[in-house]
């Protein structure tokens, strides 16, 4: 059997720190106390590849909701060598405003997403009531949708590789259709869970944070996620402060994972 490639994966802060309850990230406790948290994308990189994880906040969008620390992804990524307007291959973990709203940064990529995450954000009425109003971008949205029929965007169904040595989970819970990406590395299977936790502290009591569609079936993607990654603290969550402060830096806002 060829083995499989290895990959690094790099978080790159893009906005915060923002400041909430505690409850947010970590459902239904400590509502008094308050947290900080940051805005990333990922980026993963080896065997000749380079993907992108999530999209990051569009300039607008950012300045229209006043996002506190913020960056355009096109800056950051530049601060590793990396152009936007030529990255190939963008995975969307899920269709929230800060995951999704910058996909015009990325005018030469096709873009990953989940069947049942798309028809959710873009078919379902549903989407249009005012709790999901509340975290999705209607501009964001609007490019995505008219992706569909195109080379551009591939509606994955299910657990998929997509290239060698990376694979996209069916993870819902925090959306309908969440995926997250599991990545060989030195290390191991890691998986970058995006918002299928938001703090690694989610993983290790197992408690969601309070963004939750689907409780029980975030609990069976908890399982999973677990059984699949090589060891705990190679599944990355989608908002820790920790991605920035306890990995090698890179560049300014950007550090090493694995
Ligand atoms: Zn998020």
């Amino acid at each position: 059997m060829e083995a499989k490639p290895v990959y690094e994966i790099y978080a790159v802060k893009y906005a915060g720190p923002l400041y909430g309850s505690v409850a947010l990230a970590f459902w239904n406790t400590d509502w008094e106390k308050k947290m900080e948290r940051n805005y990333y994308i990922w980026v993963v990189k080896g065997n000749g590849e380079t993907l992108v994880v999530d999209c990051g906040v569009a300039p607008a969008l950012a300045k229209e909701r006043e996002i506190p620390g913020y960056t355009s992804p096109v800056d950051a990524l530049a601060r590793i060598g990396l152009d936007a307007s030529r990255v190939k291959k963008v995975i969307i973990t899920h269709i929230h405003f800060d995951h999704v709203s910058g996909i015009e940064l990325y005018p030469a990529a096709t873009f990953y997403v989940q069947e049942k995450e798309f028809n959710f954000w873009i078919k379902d009425p549903i989407a249009k009531k005012p709790p999901f109003l509340r975290t999705s971008d209607a501009v964001g949205n609007g490019y995505l949708a008219r992706l569909e029929g195109t080379e551009r965007l591939v509606l994955v169904k299910g657990d998929k590789g997509i290239v060698p040595g990376i694979e996209l989970l069916l993870a819902p819970g925090h959306t309908p259709g969440l995926q997250v990406v599991a990545v060989n590395t030195v290390k191991g299977t890691a998986i970058l869970g995006s918002d299928c936790a938001h703090l690694f502290r989610n993983y290790e009591e197992e408690i969601p944070s309070c963004f939750i569609v689907d409780m029980v079936a975030w609990m069976k993607t908890y399982d999973k996620v677990k059984s699949k990654v090589s060891s705990l603290d190679l599944l990355f969550p989608g908002h820790d402060t920790k991605m920035l402060t306890d990995y090698p830096k890179v560049a300014e806002d950007i550090t090493r994972l694995v």
